[in-house]
């Protein structure tokens, strides 16, 4: 299935030299939004997962639907000062600036196995500082799960050890 039809991609958004890939027009769309996530759930079928973490906010829009389909829970990693429970939170460099994400500190049982999800992987800032919070909580990662994958910006390689799956590879 060619899910890349369904992708908009914007030149110069939100600042000259992104091109930005818009997933809301595959959201918009009820059967391939169902479709890539069924799809991922057969990615990551081989992994024991006990939990999937997923960032603000459009790593709950993939990590929670995947967290139903598995029939596993969900920890929302969100940025700075919005959870309401006693928190640990790391810094972090972005594509375009920088940020602090945090997770409760009872969000992940120790020796839990954890697969992180997002839209989409660049740099890998993001992914990177979620793995560190999740290993930080005691959980063991088992793979990060992505709609797109921008491979030229080499997030991978900030995550050694970590498995990779992305639905859609974009240069
Ligand atoms: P990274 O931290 O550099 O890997 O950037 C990944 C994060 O930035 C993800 O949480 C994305 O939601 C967001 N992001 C970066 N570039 C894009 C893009 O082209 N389209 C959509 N989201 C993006």
């Amino acid at each position: 299935m060619d899910y890349k039809e369904y992708i908009r991609v914007i030149p110069d958004f939100p600042q000259p030299g992104i091109s930005f890939k818009d997933i809301t027009t595959l959201l918009q769309n009820g059967e391939m939004y169902k479709n890539a996530i069924n799809e991922l759930k057969k990615m990551v079928s081989a992994l024991k997962i006990d939990v999937i973490a997923g960032p603000e906010a459009r790593g709950f829009v993939v990590g929670a639907p995947l967290a139903y389909a598995l029939g596993v829970g969900f920890a929302p990693i969100r940025k700075s000062g919005k959870l309401p429970y006693e928190t640990i939170e790391v810094g972090y460099d972005l594509e375009y600036g920088k940020d602090r994400l945090a997770m409760h500190t009872d969000a992940i049982q120790k020796g839990q196995n954890v697969l992180i999800a997002d839209d989409l992987l660049a740099t890998g800032g993001t992914i990177s500082t979620s793995v560190d919070l999740v290993q930080q909580l005691g959980g063991n990662v088992v793979g990060a799960a992505f709609l797109i994958e921008l491979s030229a910006l080499n997030g991978r390689a900030k995550l050694p050890g970590v498995e990779v799956f992305s639905l859609m590879t974009y240069e």
